[in-house]
């Protein structure tokens, strides 16, 4: 019997039947360029900091933690600015359980959530965890959304939970505030909550404009954010986001109690005293991003623009091919099975020269 044969023997959920489970490979492989992690590390000095307070902890952790975590949404509100104050963040493990949260809230039985795929695999796994219906909406051949098309296709569907990823991934390209405005207003007849999900907003070039800037006012709007990418904090799983206090009320009613444990909280609130030596290689990542874009178009090959810190792009004839091609040049990226594309994270500047040299001679031989 396989693994679906025995699991499909329990009295598991129509509705997960046959479903897979979220996952890329986790190979063990020199150069990780896979899953969008920040290539940089923790600096030093964040380390001891974080060390520090995680060790402040330990003599209290017989008893639960804040379960207000308000420190941490003190620290985030001061890290994003835009005049937002402790009582429009939330904070959970990872932005994936921000989302989660979101959908227990506001989506449901009943109830749909849409998206514009391609763009981040777990909307349509999220939606389903959470017994809501899933919309998929159309984007351009060329994988762009303009605010019209985007705003009548919110109209036609009347959603109750919109996602917007920007920069999308795995595209890698920012939206313009003018699909979020015009979305946000599109949603008004089925009251939608417009998730703008910014994973990787710290990676935007210059005058890329947040939507936090659009908040106000905006009582469904949600902006997500996430620890993992910037700042280089994939594994102390932080996500956050900023919104209206009665969104943040409304999650109170979902969460799990006490679901940011002391040991997350601290080493949160010791690396946002430390951004500005965590954010350091931001610029340096956003160099070997742009450099990858410049060498992918140098080979013949087709990069979308990117905003982010990965290179998503077409122009291959056979990705599988390459992807293994790769692997067995120690550089794992990503086959996101859209066909003629990869996805590739930024790396070091050292691991970014084997990714451009690797795939030069791919595509050579
Ligand atoms: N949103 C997007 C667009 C992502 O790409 C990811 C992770 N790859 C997430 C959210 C979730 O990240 P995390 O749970 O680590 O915050």
């Amino acid at each position: 019997m396989n693994q679906l044969e025995r699991l499909n023997q329990l009295p598991l959920r129509d509705d997960l039947r046959g479903q897979h489970p979220y996952g890329a490979p986790q190979l063990d492989v020199p150069i990780l360029l896979n899953v969008n992690e920040n290539t940089h590390g923790v600096p030093a000095d964040a380390r001891e900091a974080i060390l520090k307070a995680v060790a402040e902890q330990l003599e209290g952790l017989n008893r639960y933690p804040d379960r207000e975590f308000t420190e941490l949404r003190t620290a985030l509100a001061a890290y994003l600015g835009h005049g937002l104050t402790l009582d429009n963040l939330w904070a959970a493990n990872g932005s994936n359980e921000v989302l989660q949260q979101l959908l227990q809230a506001f989506g449901g039985p009943g109830r749909t959530a849409m998206g514009f795929p391609p763009t981040y695999s777990m909307y349509p796994l999220l939606a389903s965890g959470t017994g809501t219906a899933y919309a998929a909406g159309r984007r351009k051949d060329d994988f762009s959304l303009t605010a019209e098309d985007a705003a009548a296709q919110v109209r036609a569907a009347a959603p109750n939970i919109v996602f917007l990823c920007s920069p999308n991934n795995p595209t890698g390209t920012a939206l313009g505030l003018d699909v979020v405005e015009a979305v946000y207003e599109a949603g008004e007849a089925s009251q939608a909550i417009i998730i703008v999900d910014e994973a990787y907003a710290e990676f935007a070039h210059d005058g890329t404009p947040s939507a936090l800037s659009l908040l106000p006012g905006r009582p469904r709007l949600v902006v997500s954010r996430t620890m993992s990418k910037a700042f280089a904090l994939a594994g102390a799983r932080l996500g956050y986001l900023a919104a209206a206090p009665e969104v943040t009320d409304a999650l109170r009613l979902v969460r799990l109690p006490y679901h940011l444990s002391a040991i997350t909280q601290a080493t949160a609130v010791a690396a946002l005293r430390n951004s500005d030596s965590l954010l350091a290689n931001v610029e340096d990542i956003k160099v070997q991003r742009d450099r990858i874009v410049a060498g992918l178009a140098a080979l013949g090959l087709d990069p979308a623009p990117s905003d982010s810190n990965f290179v998503f792009f077409g122009g291959l004839e056979n990705p599988h091919a390459i992807w293994q091609g790769l692997l067995d040049a120690g550089v794992l990226v990503r086959d996101v099975g859209i066909p003629g594309h990869l996805r590739v994270t930024a790396g070091t500047e050292a691991e970014t020269t084997v990714f451009l040299d690797s795939l030069a001679s791919l595509l050579k031989g």
